[in-house]
């Protein structure tokens, strides 16, 4: 904002009149404080200089004494004991004022009791996204839509009805606590006739019906690193819902599902991956292709082979989200019997099968060794 070499009139800032009664200084400062309100205007300097300057002026008004030196001598009036507050910082702001801008009505935006000294976090929220495996292991950037209470636009969260305002409570004279008494005690509760907003709305504003922010729908570009799993979670730093009393907003968190893929199963880091052999070529070795996530790649498999036998492809698995290593492909063959012959190959295969009748493989051995001796016990 351009320097302000020469400090406004505090009523011109608030804009009342020179005899506005307190309610009416009240009225005026907390619509101000909506309009520049730093939630609402991010980034805008300009709007924080005016929203430091209305509380300011609201300060000095606001309090009898100081408004008093003020009247009589001007800027001039207020030092010392009745020295106008300079805010450094806008949390002091909310500190200070914390129930002019009330609880609940603006409630869900500004809400909060005089004393509380920290503006709270909106609450966080979570949003899903899926992508398959191609995805997870490249990394990737998805759009994600998600909903959450947004400022509302017609009234900018005063929720009154435009043209209108909300007034000051009667009933606590918009302090939004009571003072009272039982016995030798007395204490202060919520204002019963407010709520502790410390404000009411006579006319609501008609799109958020006086709550001053709607449920809106957002999407955002979130960047998908390489090697995220299931139930990974990223987080959107301040997309989350917002504050109940002017302090920054949550948290969204998206939530990832990676779907299962038809060839590969994820183990960790590891993928494994089921591949069909044929019996010749289990026992006779082979040049087989395998899937990987790159496309097709030779893998040798020895004479001999037996089914479920896993042969391991280095590096070919999933990359890690915190180191350079990549898992490893694990490829497991398993022998595939065919259902039905051509007559050479069932010619063949008997012919196989004479032999293997008089030369006959050590498991079998073992096999039928093991099935006489059950039966010459019995017998
Ligand atoms: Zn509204
Ligand atoms: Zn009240």
């Amino acid at each position: 904002m351009a320097t302000m070499s020469e400090k406004r009139d505090y009523y011109q800032v608030l804009g009342v009149s020179r005899n506005a009664s307190d309610k009416e200084i009240a009225e005026a400062y907390r619509k101000l404080a909506l309009k520049y309100h730093p939630d609402r205007n991010p980034g805008d300097e300009e709007a924080v200089a005016k929203f430091k300057e209305a509380a300011e002026a609201f300060e000095v008004l606001s309090n009898p004494e100081k408004r008093a030196a003020y009247d009589r001598y001007g800027h001039a009036g207020l030092s010392g004991n009745y020295q106008a507050h300079q805010f450094g910082d806008i949390n002091e702001i909310f500190s200070a004022f914390g129930d002019i801008f009330g609880d609940g009505i603006f409630g869900e935006i500004f809400g909060g009791l005089g004393g509380r000294t920290r503006p709270r976090r909106g609450q966080d929220i979570v949003c899903e996204v899926t992508l398959d495996l191609h995805e997870a292991a490249e990394g990737t950037s998805k759009t994600v839509r998600f909903r959450r209470h947004e400022v509302c636009s017609t009234c900018h969260g005063s929720g009154a009805k435009p043209g209108t305002s909300p007034e000051t409570c009667q009933y606590c004279g918009g302090r939004g606590r009571v003072m009272q008494s039982a016995g030798f005690f007395s204490m202060q509760t919520t204002c019963p006739a407010c709520g502790g907003r410390g404000a009411t709305i006579p006319h609501p504003c008609p799109r958020c019906k006086g709550q001053g922010a709607v449920i809106e729908s957002v999407t955002r570009e979130v960047n998908i690193p390489a090697g995220v799993d299931s139930n990974t979670r990223l987080r959107l730093q301040g997309e989350g819902e917002l504050s109940p009393d002017g302090g920054p907003r949550g948290d969204c968190y998206v939530l990832l599902h990676v779907r299962e893929h038809p060839l590969f199963k994820r183990d960790g880091q590891n993928l494994v991956c089921r591949v069909p052999i044929t019996y010749t070529q289990a026992a006779l070795g082979a040049d087989i292709e395998v899937p990987t996530l790159n496309g097709p790649e030779n893998l040798k498999i020895p004479p001999g082979t037996q089914s479920e036998e896993v042969f391991l492809l280095r590096g070919k698995g999933m990359p890690s989200m915190r180191s350079r290593r990549r898992g490893d492909l694990l490829v497991q063959v398993f022998i595939e019997v065919p259902k039905s012959l051509s007559p050479k190959h069932e010619k063949l295969l008997r012919e196989l099968a004479e032999i293997e009748n008089s030369d006959v493989l050590p498991k079998r051995k073992d096999f039928f060794g093991l099935i006489k001796e059950l039966f010459s016990k019995r017998g």
